[in-house]
């Protein structure tokens, strides 16, 4: 999002009278590790999630192309089973030293209505792979998140969510639901129709089965203006929550040691497709890792020289089809802790956050993303019966993130914050029930499904295995 770097690296280097930018080698230092495959094998694989924070040595790495593949495997699998989308969660949701379980092979739109604007699809898409076939069927997804390379069974798992102050996470746009057991047994399930299990399927971290079709309310194709502006951290404080009325969706960004930041915000537009230069924030952040090595221990210099090139920034519009206009990509890899907190709380909560990390953490150089996001009635829903914003805080991913994170963390907890299900946080089963009203009776639904505790690796066993209230 940081544009103009040439403006930038001169800045810096300027100011700190060195000649050397970024070299080779730390440029190579930037790159994200490498991936592994997905395939069902008999050599062991090993698995690792996106940062690299997160892996195992499964047994097994299956990936059935079929429903009954599924069926078949959960029957004559022992041990624990866990589903996987991308691997882009953060805590340890998916490791088990027995078998791993893609759908990726069960992707893609299976049906759709014209009139309800609703379509089917299996749960295993990418969310990038389902702009276009959703855009012929004269269908939009309500909302995404910031990247679009989630699996929707992933998305659903950890209540991934978007920003708009009227929207709600992803879980909310679904209508129906499939899910196959603990037993391999197949579920049909909706609000009418066995709606216990569709209320706790719909935000479950693959606890209860694995979710292989989902029925999702769309809305017609539309396209978004999507503009971007550089703004103080005072008048970001100022005027939030105005301009998280004003917008369908609005975020901002706060770059820490610059008293400055950006709003991003989208509307509906009937502008023709505009822009098509790619809003690209990993070169900014280079560049503010760069700002971090050179200038730590002189924070006065490093405000200086970065609110002073960011304030020649320019605003940025960029006009596409909405399933094209929400995502970036992020290839400067890091570990993150996102809370949600009542709105209410969020900008004091921020500008205590600024105070900690700016106080105390001048290693930090990744910017904190503020959203909103509409309150729902999901039992485990980080978002039930509250309207909320949510604040992210980053750390590189060869960086140790610990020392950050639990200074941060008191913050989100003394304003009643819920940590992202898929995000890095210390709470225990206590912890959690305290925050979520129906725990009990997500317990109990849980149990029904999978009574064997298929589903409970060591992570999901603190939470929710027998010994658990
Ligand atoms: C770069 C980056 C950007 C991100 N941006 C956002 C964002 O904008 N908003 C946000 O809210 N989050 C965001 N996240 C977090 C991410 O959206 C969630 O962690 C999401 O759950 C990841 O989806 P996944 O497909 O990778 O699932 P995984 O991480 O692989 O799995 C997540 C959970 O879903 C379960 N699961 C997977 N498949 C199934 C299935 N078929 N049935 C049942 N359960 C299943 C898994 O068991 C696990 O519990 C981001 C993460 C990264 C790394």
């Amino acid at each position: 999002m940081l544009r103009r770097r040439n403006l930038l690296q001169a800045m810096v280097t300027a100011a700190v009278g060195s000649g050397a930018l970024v070299s080779t080698a730390s440029r190579a230092a930037l790159a994200p590790p490498p991936r592994s495959n997905t395939a069902s094998t008999a050599r062991r694989l090993p698995w690792r999630n996106w940062s690299g924070s997160q892996s195992c040595l499964p047994a097994a790495r299956e990936a059935p192309a079929t429903v009954a593949q599924l069926q078949e495997l959960i029957s004559a699998s022992e041990g624990v089973i866990r589903p996987v989308g991308a691997g882009h969660s953060f805590t340890a949701l998916v490791p088990t030293n027995d078998t791993i379980i893609s759908l990726a092979r069960m992707s893609g739109v299976i049906s759709h209505d014209a009139d309800s604007l609703q379509a089917t699809v299996w749960a295993g898409s990418r969310l990038g792979e389902l702009g276009q076939p959703l855009h012929e069927a004269g269908q939009a997804l309500i909302n995404m998140p910031d990247i679009d390379e989630q699996s929707l069974a992933g998305c659903l798992g950890t209540a991934t969510h978007g920003t708009g102050a009227s929207l709600g996470c992803m879980p909310t746009f679904v209508r129906a639901l499939q899910l196959v057991d603990g037993r391999g047994e197949l579920h049909e399930c909706s609000a009418n129709n066995n709606a216990d299990l569709f209320n706790a399927a719909l935000v479950s971290m693959g606890s209860l089965g694995f979710i292989t079709q989902v029925t999702l309310q769309n809305t017609a194709t539309h396209r978004m203006r999507r503009e971007t502006h550089w703004r103080s951290f005072d008048e970001i404080i100022e005027s939030a929550d105005a301009l998280a009325d004003k917008h369908r969706n609005f975020e901002f960004y706060y770059i820490p040691f610059s008293g400055m930041g950006f709003t991003d915000a989208h509307d509906l537009t009937d502008e023709p497709v505009g822009s098509t230069e790619k809003l690209d924030p990993n070169e900014g952040v280079e560049d503010l890792k760069l700002a971090r090595d050179l200038m730590q221990r002189v924070p006065k210099l490093r405000e200086l020289v970065l609110g002073s090139y960011m304030r020649t920034l320019d605003s940025e519009v960029k006009i596409e089809q909405s399933w094209n206009n929400y995502a970036s990509e992020r290839n400067v890899r890091f570990n993150e802790m996102e809370y949600h907190l009542p709105r209410e709380h969020g900008l004091a909560a921020l500008q205590e956050i600024r105070k900690a990390l700016e106080s105390q953490h001048r290693e930090v150089f990744f910017p904190i993303e503020f959203r909103y996001i509409k309150g729902d009635d999901i039992w485990l829903s980080p978002f039930y019966q509250r309207d909320t914003c949510s604040i992210a805080v980053h750390r590189y991913f060869e960086e140790d993130f610990k020392p950050f994170f639990s200074t941060i963390e008191p913050i989100f907890r003394k304003y009643n914050g819920r940590p992202h299900w898929g995000k890095l946080n210390t709470l225990t089963r206590q912890d959690f029930r305290a925050l979520y009203p129906h725990w009990d009776d997500f317990i109990a639904v849980r149990r029904q499904y999978d009574p064997q505790g298929r589903f409970l690796n060591p992570y999901l066993q603190q939470l929710f295995g027998q010994t658990a209230t």
